[in-house]
């Protein structure tokens, strides 16, 4: 019997493309988001397509209601009914910034990315998975930071607290539809090697995380996916409301 569905914000690169990986190869079927950068989107797409996968490609902002809605009604066409939903989507503005000198527009766009999204996507998949609305149940990951607990001072504090809030819907989501089969658990990684440190300004930082993690490397991107990945499909039923930490003992 085909599995039911996995829908992975943010899956065409990074952390995210991992996660689409290794769902793929445990045969179930997947719904890869992006918001604009087709180009690795589509490369992925053909990865999976040479496997013979089942996963459709859905571009939208996860930030934007109607453009959730769409991404939820177009994966539930395309593949079925969904069992799970992992918000690794994620904006991080430039790295090396004081509190006093974050723009506007980056706090915005950071908590709209990282708050709003979660929740938007994390409101779709309760409404079609938990049993009170007819579903039959099913996981949501939420992509976390240590940051939330290190405050990320002089770098990005407002995109760690963006994740200090996303643990807090992990916790409450869970707790308010335990009862209505379904499990939210957090995965929190430290330093992991993908192109967001980059894309900051600070392609230094995964050599920093090396020096400053207790195991002495920043983390691959496909550690992080089997960690997201058991979390979905094989982790206890009782595991709900918690943030794992992967980050080499950071
Ligand atoms: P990344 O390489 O920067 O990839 C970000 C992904 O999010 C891309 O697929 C991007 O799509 C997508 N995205 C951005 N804005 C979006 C929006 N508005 N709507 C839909 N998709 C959007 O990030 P990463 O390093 O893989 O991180 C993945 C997750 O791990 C994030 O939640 C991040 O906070 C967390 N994390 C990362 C690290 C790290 O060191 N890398 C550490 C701790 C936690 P496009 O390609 O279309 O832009």
């Amino acid at each position: 019997m085909t599995q039911p569905a996995v829908l992975v914000t943010g899956g065409s690169r990074g952390i995210g493309a991992e996660i689409v990986r290794a769902l793929a190869k445990r045969d179930v079927p997947v719904c890869i988001n992006y918001v604009s950068g087709e180009d690795k989107a589509s490369a992925l797409a053909r990865e999976l397509d040479a496997e013979g996968r089942k996963y459709c490609v859905v571009q939208a902002d996860v930030s934007d209601p109607g453009s959730v809605k769409r991404l939820f009604d177009t994966a539930i066409d395309a593949l079925g009914p969904l069992g799970g939903l992992v918000n690794n989507a994620c904006f991080v503005g430039q790295a090396g910034r004081k509190v006093e000198n974050i723009d506007y527009e980056t706090l915005r766009k950071t908590f709209d990315v990282n708050v709003i999204g979660a929740f938007l996507c994390a409101q779709q998949a309760v409404r079609h998975m938990a049993t009170d609305h007819g579903g039959r149940g099913g996981r949501i990951i939420n992509v976390s930071s240590i940051a939330s607990r290190t405050g990320s001072p002089n770098d990005w504090v407002d995109y760690a607290a963006s994740k200090a809030a996303m643990d807090a819907m992990t916790l409450g989501l869970a707790r308010e539809t335990a009862r209505q089969g379904i499990r939210v658990t957090g995965v929190a990684p430290g330093g992991v090697a993908t192109d967001l440190h980059a894309n900051a300004g600070a392609p230094e930082r995964v050599e920093r995380f090396s020096q400053i993690t207790p195991v002495g490397r920043a983390a691959q991107p496909a550690e992080i996916a089997d960690v997201v990945v058991w979390a979905m499909l094989d982790a206890p039923d009782y595991l709900t409301s918690t943030t794992i930490e992967v980050a080499g003992g950071l």
